[in-house]
């Protein structure tokens, strides 16, 4: 199986991608929903989040306050090299089992920090979904009601667009609307189905 590991800044258009390729019958696993379940309540992800963070950490329901934890890491180097020691191998682990359970030409894995320090091992080519910076602030703000500056903190704490594009081996262009982002899509599934036949 082709594995491609698709990727882009905050805002960029990386969910829309993925549901267009979900359209067209392509497997998706996403590290972002991954990350969430392996914290749900009852999971020894999250009992092992609190015992390291503390039980403030915990929204009144009872599942992880993730705004909270995320305020806290943020700013701190330390305590999110602490968090990702703890998430980072049950997200790969959890990933891999649902990979090793696929079977179709490719799968494409979402994993939006992939070139921050994301698992790089076992992915054949690195699928960037790319947007100016100005539509990546217009977009994430009218989604999520953050400030402008919110966004532009995430921007500059994420690698850059250049790097970013030198990293990729296909790059899918949002800068346009909806509709020439579907046809890249479609071309690009196109194009993996092809290097999957010629892979096997
Ligand atoms: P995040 O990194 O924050 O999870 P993302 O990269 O997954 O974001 P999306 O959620 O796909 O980005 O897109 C951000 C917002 O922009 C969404 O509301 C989406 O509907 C909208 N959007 C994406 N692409 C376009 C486009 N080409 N034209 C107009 N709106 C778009």
């Amino acid at each position: 199986m082709l594995i491609i590991g698709l990727t882009g800044g905050i805002g960029s258009g990386k969910s829309t991608v993925c549901n267009g390729f979900a359209a067209l019958g392509a497997p998706i696993i996403d590290a972002d929903l991954v990350a969430r379940e392996v914290v749900m309540p009852g999971t020894s992800g999250l009992t092992q989040v609190i015992h390291q963070f503390g039980k403030e950490m915990l929204a009144q329901d009872g599942t992880l306050d993730r705004d909270k934890l995320r305020e806290q890491v943020f700013s701190d180097a330390s305590s999110r090299k602490k968090l990702e020691a703890i998430l980072h191998p049950m997200i790969r682990e959890e990933m891999d089992q649902r990979l090793s359970r696929l079977d179709a030409p490719y799968v494409i894995l979402a994993i939006p920090l992939l070139l921050e320090g994301g698992r790089r091992e076992g992915i054949d080519r690195v699928l960037v979904v790319d947007a100016d910076e100005s539509q990546q602030i217009a977009r994430a703000c009218q989604r999520d009601h953050q400030s402008k500056a919110q966004i532009q903190a995430v921007i500059a704490a994420q690698c850059s667009r250049k790097d970013r594009l030198s990293a990729a081996d296909d790059v899918i262009y949002n800068t346009g609307d909806l509709e020439q982002l579907n046809h890249q899509v479609t071309e690009m599934h196109n194009r993996y189905l092809r290097l999957a036949a010629n892979k096997s």
